[in-house]
């Protein structure tokens, strides 16, 4: 059975950098914030292109983390999506904000800058791009539109490690970036990880101390913070994996430019890339009108999918009632009945794209005759 996402291929691959970055690791007696996190911050930050990083213990606490930098809480609004993971409304909740969601564009499924305009009031305090699928929202316009009104944008980049906008990697162009580092992402950790960026100094500092109870110096809390540290051994295992994160990215637009060719005649849609943006297909979504139907007979043939997201987060029953949705999500209601997500992952073999091709050719065959 090919999967969609294959953690367990990758931890081979660099099993032995691996083992022995967590050797290290366990002799050094050293297992929170040490040096692999510092070394970590200093390479993703040069990765990134940004001033700082800031290593916490999971994305949906760094998109808080970065809330409560800013001073948002109760009584506040956070334009978003409802098309993503349900995490970036989460953690706008976990900081008492009001989640405002709005519509995606619908070529590229990322936030609508046209509904963001829309949508902005004067308890406005942040807008949350998600980078969905590994491309970039159109941050130009957002970042524009935003500044003029003083608004700062967050991007959720934690399926964009490494995308691009006119060359500039992601990150670093709204005020503050969060990046998980959840197994399956493009930068994967063992386990739970994520990174913050920015490139302001005193925001950078008050990330850290926010990370750990508050504490300006040891044992000195100049305000209440939360525990949400990185461990040394993700951190060391991040350090492995991110020397070969360009590479793999570049793998993974390799498999899409094919599955883009393969699948141009079929009848499904396929996703666009974003002129003057580079996508690392975080995720592969098409739609389809028949999905369930298509995904049965994948099954059958060996080939798995998923579906990114089943269930729009403002029609959820933690969210219903805490959420404002301020104009009908067309896009997003009527995606959420169609996407479906189909393997992608560096070390999905040439042999594996051909089985997929081949399966999602015969598939469609079947049952549009
Ligand atoms: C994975 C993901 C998150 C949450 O990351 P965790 O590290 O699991 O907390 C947030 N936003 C998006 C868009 C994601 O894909």
């Amino acid at each position: 059975m090919i999967p969609v996402a294959n953690p367990l291929a990758q931890t081979k691959r660099f099993e032995a950098e691996i083992f022995a970055a967590i050797e290290r690791v366990v002799a050094s007696g050293q297992y929170i914030l040490g040096p692999e996190v510092e070394h970590l911050e200093a390479e993703f930050a040069a990765f990134t292109g940004t001033g700082y990083a800031v290593g916490v213990a999971n994305a949906t606490d760094a998109l808080a983390i970065a809330l409560r930098a800013l001073d948002i809480g109760p009584g506040d609004e956070v334009i978003t999506v409802s098309m993503t993971a349900v995490a970036t409304v989460a953690a706008i909740r976990m900081v008492g904000a009001t989640p405002v969601l709005v519509d995606i564009e619908p070529d590229y499924y990322t936030i609508a800058p046209s509904a963001i305009n829309a949508a902005i009031s004067n308890r406005t305090r942040a807008v949350i791009p998600v980078h969905l699928y590994g491309q970039p929202a159109d941050l130009e316009s957002i970042v524009d539109l935003c500044s003029r009104r003083g608004i700062p944008v967050i991007e959720d980049a934690s399926q964009a490690h490494g995308a691009m906008i006119s060359g500039k990697r992601v990150g670093g162009i709204g005020l503050i970036g969060v990046f998980s580092c959840y197994p399956t992402k493009n930068l994967g950790a063992i386990g739970d990880a994520g990174l913050i960026t920015t490139n302001d100094p005193l925001l950078a500092q008050r990330l850290k101390r926010l990370r750990q109870y508050g504490w300006e110096s040891r044992n000195w809390s100049t305000e209440s913070g939360v525990n949400s540290r990185l461990d040394e051994i993700q951190a060391a295992i991040l350090r492995v994996k991110l020397r070969s994160l360009v590479r793999d990215n570049a793998i993974r637009v390799q498999i899409a430019a094919r599955y883009l060719r393969e699948f141009s005649d079929l009848p499904i849609s396929l996703p666009k890339v974003r002129s003057s943006v580079y996508h690392v297909w975080h995720l592969f979504v098409v739609r389809v009108s028949d999905r369930e139907n298509l995904q049965r007979q994948l099954l059958r043939l060996g080939v798995s999918t998923a579906i990114h997201y089943p269930f729009p987060v403002h029609i959820q029953d933690a969210y219903r009632s805490h959420v404002v949705v301020p104009d009908l999500l067309k896009v997003t209601e009527l995606y959420a009945t169609s996407v479906l997500s189909i393997p992608m992952y560096p070390e999905l073999s040439e042999e594996d794209v051909g089985t997929v091709i081949t399966a999602i050719g015969r598939s469609l065959a079947s049952y549009t005759d």
